[in-house]
């Protein structure tokens, strides 16, 4: 029997990136899954690379929503309770390092843009942990929030209320762990490095080419990261799925793993070497 099968999964952010392979990735191994973002269009490849990967029609439910707003979240769970009757898995996935008005992300952003990253990378998680909890009691369910390596122990300057914004995620999530264990649900974190995904597109307005090719120079510096290339989503995608498994993560309970091919180990000073790793 396929590992999700019989289950329920909603994964916020599934338009685009890593939350498009996790639900790629969920949907062929048996869930039912809803698949969310605010633009339609990519919603919809998402879609059809769920059906390319020969999941039926009927097993995947396309909500167009912004995670932000109390409307946005409430459809999603209604539409998913209506189409699939429960909830067994929720993805925090959807998150996002935008700019203020004037294009600063470093200390001298506005106090608006703090608003604005703390309701989108923290406050829409807390609220969809709020609204899914009686569903995920009644399944002994997942939740998975996505976080970054930007959440620290690491300065990050040129990021500084989305990184605060992770952070802060980072604490809620271990303590509604606890919170919700004795209820049978189970959180848990994800921390990606940098990943080939569109999200330097939204952070740093790069265009999709100027992404990609910004993803593989950093992966052509290993004191940038130590594995040698950069993440794909597929990389995220399967470390969340092992965390949504109950079955093969049981006994993890408000953890975050680092899935980041060594970025976060490496100091400044290693790039005086020349390389991360020092050779012999
Ligand atoms: P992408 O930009 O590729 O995907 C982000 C997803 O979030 C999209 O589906 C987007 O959908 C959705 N989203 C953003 N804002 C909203 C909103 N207001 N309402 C609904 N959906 C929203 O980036 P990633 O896949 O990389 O990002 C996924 C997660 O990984 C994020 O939480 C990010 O912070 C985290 N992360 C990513 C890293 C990386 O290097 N890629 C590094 C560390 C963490 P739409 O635009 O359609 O609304």
């Amino acid at each position: 029997m396929a590992r999700f099968s019989g289950k329920v999964a909603i994964v916020t952010g599934s338009s685009n990136g890593i939350g498009r392979a996790t639900a790629v990735l969920l949907a062929s191994e048996g869930a039912k899954v809803t698949i969310t973002g605010r633009d339609s269009t990519r919603l919809e490849e998402s879609r059809q690379s769920i059906l390319k990967a020969g999941v039926p029609e009927e097993n995947v439910n396309s909500v167009v929503a912004d995670i932000t707003s109390s409307e946005g979240q409430d459809l999603l769970i209604s539409s998913t309770l209506q189409k699939c009757g429960k909830i067994d898995i929720l993805i925090n996935n959807a998150g996002a390092n935008i700019p203020d008005a004037n294009g600063k992300t470093r200390t001298n952003a506005g106090i608006d843009n703090l608003q604005k990253m703390l309701q989108l990378n923290l406050q829409s998680t807390v609220e969809m942990t709020q609204k899914t909890r009686p569903y995920l009691a009644k399944t002994r369910g997942e939740i998975v929030n996505i976080s970054s390596i930007g959440a620290g122990p690491a300065a990050q300057p040129q990021s500084v209320y989305y990184s605060t914004a992770k952070a802060a995620l980072d604490q809620y999530s271990r303590c509604t762990a606890i919170d919700l264990i004795s209820e049978g649900i189970r959180v848990n974190v994800v921390q990606p490095g940098f990943v080939s995904t569109g999200f330097s597109t939204a952070a740093r307005g790069l265009s999709s080419d100027e992404s990609v090719k910004f993803y593989n120079s950093m992966g052509e510096k290993p004191h940038c990261i130590p594995a040698g290339y950069c993440g794909q989503p597929e990389h995220l995608a399967s470390v969340i799925a092992f965390l949504a498994d109950r079955k093969a993560s049981e006994y993890i309970v408000g953890q975050t793993i680092i899935a980041d091919g060594g970025s976060s180990l490496v100091l400044g000073f290693h790039a005086q070497f020349g390389q991360a790793t020092p050779k012999n």
